[in-house]
């Protein structure tokens, strides 16, 4: 059966009423400004809405008109733009415009022809000026627009353009302003790219959900005998907790949960995180306040627990720290980062080298399991753009040297033995929508000893979780 488009958008425009209205839609409707309408969506290009609202005021604050705009150096662009994703290039584009746009009598022209000829502009943002500018009915296709349309299955899209194309013939035209709003706002809150909340969604039971994976949430499919462990970076405690740690804890709902990056003594952090209901808490702090440490909460009482690998380097940042059980170590680490001057490339090789003698005398008594931040990305499958990285912090070849070395002495990459696909990553950059895009690097791992590889039972990544930005990872262990 065919979607009822119609009846699709009617749903959801009441679904996103609540929702937050996107960046250049805001600006279109409080200025009524072709010009400001124009330049947001400039800047809004591979761009948060929260950063390009902050930049578009600082800029429009110097330069509301062509004519001021004309005024600014390239350089003073940058400055006012950034963080903007490829501020460098918005600046160039910013720095042209007033002069192409004096071939228009200093005003935006009115035609995707024209506005084609601006610097900066494409089809999408020819589309949005068109529309929200103008009023003139036009459809502007972006990557929300063209995912969900094709999720739904009302257009079988390879490319925007296409589903641009695919649209004009079947949207009816009253839908083809607001349709971007609309899915803009549904795709940053419900239908998001990684991890859409179909369990919320007002559309689940009619949504074809095409090419759609599911959350994985609950303890569905963990059998008898088989602990579910979870492994999360996340970048502070207590700011992970403001952002929903909990829920998210309750959803993954893991035997133990390793935590890395706590950033915070045990008597910093909330009475719900020094005791976590159903778990007992192990912690190990950094010195340093605000810096690093690490804790492990487990649903079983551990027999023992070792704080630290046994040198004070470490030590004295939280780096480690294991709990032993009936049949198993539980190693949790936060490996030191190399730094974006590789000054601490040393440091981190000292670490790896002691850590890894560390498990392989704990794995003579019984099973280990590693896990955590290794801050290295093994291969070129772990990360979005290796070629560009080669030289970079968590890739350089000192550091894939010892992971190679690491796993050629036995250490199983759980991940990899259960799925060699790529496009799997557990750390984005903050900057440039990069989680939105998915340009992410592996460096969060579960690893176990040879003599355990049968345990692992499964491996995975929870990409649709949020609250830091790394995301869990998980491995079912056979006891
Ligand atoms: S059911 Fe899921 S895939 Fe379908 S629209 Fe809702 S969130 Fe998106």
């Amino acid at each position: 059966m065919g979607v009822d488009i119609e009846r699709f958008l009617a749903v959801l425009a009441d679904e996103v009423v609540d929702y937050q209205v996107p960046v250049v839609d805001l600006i279109a409707v409080q200025t009524r400004d072709p010009f400001k309408v124009l330049v947001a969506t400039i800047l809004s290009a591979r761009t948060k809405d929260e950063v390009t609202a902050k930049a578009s005021q600082r800029l429009f604050a110097r330069a509301s008109t062509a004519a001021d705009l004309a005024k600014l150096s390239e350089a003073v662009l940058q400055k006012l733009i950034f963080p903007v994703g490829f501020y460098k290039n918005k600046a160039r584009y910013l720095a042209a415009l007033p002069a192409k746009l004096a071939e228009f009598d200093s005003q935006v022209p009115q035609t995707m022809e024209s506005l084609l000829t601006l610097p900066g502009v494409g089809r999408k943002t020819a589309n949005l000026v068109l529309a929200q500018a103008f009023n003139i009915p036009a459809i502007c296709v972006d990557t929300h627009v063209h995912r969900i349309m094709n999720i739904w299955g009302f257009v079988q899209t390879k490319t925007p353009l296409q589903t641009e194309m695919a649209l004009r013939e079947t949207l009816p035209e009253e839908y083809w302003i607001p349709v971007n709003s609309l899915l803009v706002a549904f795709g940053q809150g419900t239908c998001r790219p990684v991890g859409p909340h179909c369990d919320r969604c007002v559309l689940t039971k009619e949504c074809a959900k095409i090419g759609v994976t599911p959350r994985k949430s609950g303890r569905k499919g963990v059998a008898q005998g088989v602990e579910r462990l979870v492994s999360w970076n996340v970048n502070g405690l207590r700011a992970a907790f403001k952002k929903g740690f909990l829920e998210s804890v309750k959803e993954m709902a893991p035997d133990v949960i390793g935590l890395q990056e706590i950033k915070a003594m045990v008597e910093q952090l909330p009475e719900s995180l020094q005791n976590l209901t159903g778990y007992h808490g192990y912690f190990y702090s950094a010195e340093r306040k605000g810096y690093s440490g690490v804790a492990v909460y487990s649903r079983k009482k551990a027999k023992a627990v070792i704080e630290g690998i046994g040198d004070r380097r470490f030590d004295s940042e939280g780096r480690v720290l294991t709990l032993e059980f009936d049949s198993y170590y539980f190693v949790n680490c936060y490996f030191p980062n190399s730094k974006n001057d590789l000054s601490r490339l040393d440091f981190k090789h000292d670490f790896n080298m002691l850590l890894q003698q560390f498990i392989e005398d704990l794995a003579g008594k019984k099973s280990v399991v590693v896990c955590g931040d290794f801050n290295v990305a093994h291969r070129e499958i772990d990360l979005a753009n290796p070629r560009q990285n080669v030289k970079n912090a968590g890739f350089t070849p000192e550091e894939r040297g010892w992971m190679d070395d690491f796993t050629a002495a036995g250490w199983v990459d759980s991940f990899r033995e259960k799925n060699t696909n790529p496009d799997n990553y557990s750390w984005w950059s903050y900057r440039s929508r990069a989680r939105e895009r998915n340009v992410g690097w592996r460096i969060d791992y579960f690893c176990v000893d040879k003599d355990s590889r049968k345990k692992i039972m499964n491996a995975g990544i929870y990409p649709e979780i949020y609250g830091s930005d790394h995301c869990p990872v998980m491995l079912d262990f056979l006891l």
